[in-house]
C-alpha cells in the first residue's frame, strides 16, 4: 500500500495529539485529528475577554523543557519571562526570595526574607547546583517518594516548607500537601532553575495555535469519537471510518471498550479574574499567599504580564472547600486586601478546571514508542500516560507517532 493511503487517525487536538500529527507529518505521514470541541488545545485555553486575555487556569511554559525546545517556534510566541522569585505574603507581611544566581538584585531580600533560615537558603542553592548536575534519565530512575518527605530528607526547615515551598509547588501540582512524586518535584525545580516560566504574548492558547498552523487541512473540529474498535472509528453522529492506525491522545478507557477504568481522580483549580485599581508589580512576577488557613494560593496581574492590558488580577485556589461561587468570590477578596493589601474590584471571570492534572502512583519522563502500543491498531498518546506537563503530553504524542512509524516501515502494516 502506498504511504499516502495508509490511514492514520488521531483523536484529541491537545499538545499530545498535533505533537503526533507533526511527527508523522515530518517523516511523511498524513494524519487526520478529530477533536469534539471547537477548539485546538485542550487543557490549553485563552478566552479573549473584550481587551483581555484570560487563561483557563493559569498555567506556564518552562522554556527549557525538551518538547518545547522540539516542536515549538519560542522565539515566534514572544515568551514573556515570569521574574526568577516569588513575592511571598505571609499574615500581611511580604518577603521577596529569589534566584540570585540570575539575578542578583534578588539576593539581598532573599537573605533576609523571614521563611527560612540562612541555611534553608544555602540549601536552595545547593539543590538547584545538584539538579542542574542531574541528567533526565537519572531524576526519573531515583526513588520516588513524596516532595514533602523529599524536602525534609534535604533538610529544609518547616518553616522554609510552610512558607515557601508548600504555596510555590501547590500551584504547579495543583494538590496542596506536597504528595506528588519526588520525581516531578527534581524535574520542576530543575526546568526553574535552568529557564524560565513564560506566557505567550498571545496568551497560553498560543502554543497549540502554532502547533496547529504546521498541520493545514489535517485538524476535524466539533467532532466527537464514540468507540475505537480494532480498525474501526466510529463518530458521536454515527459514521463508521476505517483506521489503520490510530492514536488516542486522550483517556482510551473511555473510547475502547473493555479497557479497565481508571479511578484516579485528578487536581482541579479555580481561577478567578478581578479588576482592580492596584498597578501590579511593575514586572511579571508570581505572588503567592501563605497566610494562615488561606485559600488563595498564586495570583498575578495580567498587566505586569501583557502590553497595554487592562489591570487584572488572577487569583488560584488549589484548595479544597465548600464554599458556593459568591463566598469564594467574597472569600479571595478578603484574603487578598488583609494579606496582600490588593484591592480586588469587580469579578470579570472565575472558572473552574475540574481535571487540570491527572494523579500518578509513579510517575515516568515519558513513554518509550513500543509502551504506546495498546492493540495492533490502537496507540495510546497523552499527558496522562506519564506526567502531567506539557512536556510529557508533547513527548508522548511524539512517542505514539513513531510506534505507528515503526509498525509500517517495519512491516507490520495491517
Ligand atoms: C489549570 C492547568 C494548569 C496547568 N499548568 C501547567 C503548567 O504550568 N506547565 C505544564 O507544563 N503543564 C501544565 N498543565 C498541564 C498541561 O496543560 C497538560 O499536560 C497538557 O495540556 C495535556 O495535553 P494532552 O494533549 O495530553 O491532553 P488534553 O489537553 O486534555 O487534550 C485532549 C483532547 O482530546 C479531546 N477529546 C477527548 N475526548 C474526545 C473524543 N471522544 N473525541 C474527540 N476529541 C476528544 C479533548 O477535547 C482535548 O482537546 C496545566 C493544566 C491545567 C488544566
Amino acid at each position: 500500500m502506498a504511504q499516502k493511503d495508509i490511514k492514520i487517525n488521531i483523536i484529541g487536538a491537545g499538545v499530545s495529539g498535533l505533537a503526533a500529527a507533526i511527527t508523522l507529518k515530518k517523516a511523511g505521514y498524513h494524519a487526520q485529528i478529530f477533536e469534539q470541541s471547537d477548539a485546538v488545545g485542550g487543557r490549553i485555553k485563552t478566552t479573549n475577554h473584550g481587551s483581555m486575555k484570560l487563561d483557563h487556569g493559569f498555567q506556564v511554559l518552562l522554556d527549557q523543557y525538551p518538547a518545547a525546545q522540539e516542536f515549538l517556534d519560542l522565539e515566534t510566541l514572544s515568551l514573556i519571562k515570569f521574574s526568577p522569585a516569588s513575592i511571598i505574603f505571609i499574615n500581611g507581611k511580604k518577603h521577596v526570595i529569589g534566584d540570585a544566581q540570575r539575578d542578583m538584585s534578588f539576593a539581598w531580600s532573599t537573605i533576609i526574607a523571614g521563611v527560612g533560615s540562612v541555611n534553608d537558603k544555602w540549601k536552595v542553592f545547593t539543590l538547584s547546583r545538584k539538579l542542574k548536575q542531574k541528567n533526565l534519565t537519572d531524576i526519573f530512575n531515583s526513588p520516588e517518594t513524596t516532595t514533602l518527605k523529599y524536602l525534609q530528607d534535604y533538610g529544609f526547615s518547616q518553616k522554609m516548607i510552610d512558607c515557601f515551598f508548600k504555596p510555590f509547588y501547590t500551584g504547579i501540582f495543583l494538590e496542596t500537601q506536597l504528595q506528588t512524586s519526588s520525581r516531578m518535584f527534581e524535574f520542576v525545580f530543575k526546568m526553574f532553575s535552568e529557564g524560565n516560566a513564560t506566557i505567550p504574548a498571545g496568551g497560553i492558547k498560543a502554543i497549540p495555535e502554532q502547533m496547529a498552523r504546521q498541520l493545514d487541512g489535517q485538524i476535524q473540529l466539533n467532532t466527537a469519537v464514540k468507540e475505537i474498535v480494532a480498525d474501526t472509528i466510529q463518530l458521536a453522529n454515527g459514521d463508521n471510518l476505517k483506521s489503520d492506525y490510530t492514536i488516542i491522545a486522550t483517556p482510551a478507557e473511555v473510547l475502547v471498550p473493555n479497557l479497565p477504568k481508571s479511578n484516579k481522580p485528578w487536581h482541579s483549580v479555580q481561577t478567578l479574574y478581578f479588576d482592580t485599581d492596584d498597578h501590579g508589580f511593575d514586572q511579571p512576577i508570581i505572588g503567592l499567599i501563605a497566610g494562615d488557613d488561606c485559600l488563595s494560593n498564586n495570583f498575578h496581574f495580567l498587566n505586569d504580564v501583557f502590553e497595554n492590558h487592562p489591570k487584572v488580577i488572577s487569583v488560584s485556589v488549589v484548595a479544597k472547600h465548600h464554599l458556593t461561587k459568591d463566598q469564594l468570590e467574597e472569600r479571595v477578596r478578603k484574603e487578598l486586601i488583609e494579606q496582600a493589601n490588593i484591592k480586588a474590584g469587580d469579578l470579570i471571570k472565575m472558572m473552574e478546571i475540574k481535571k487540570a492534572l491527572p494523579t500518578f502512583d509513579s510517575i515516568q519522563y515519558a513513554m518509550n514508542p513500543t509502551e504506546t502500543q495498546l492493540t495492533q491498531n490502537i496507540f495510546l498518546a497523552g499527558d496522562q500516560l506519564s506526567n502531567g506537563s506539557l512536556n510529557a503530553a508533547m513527548l508522548n504524542g511524539k512517542a505514539a507517532a513513531q510506534a505507528v512509524i515503526s509498525n509500517i516501515e517495519n512491516g507490520i502494516f495491517v
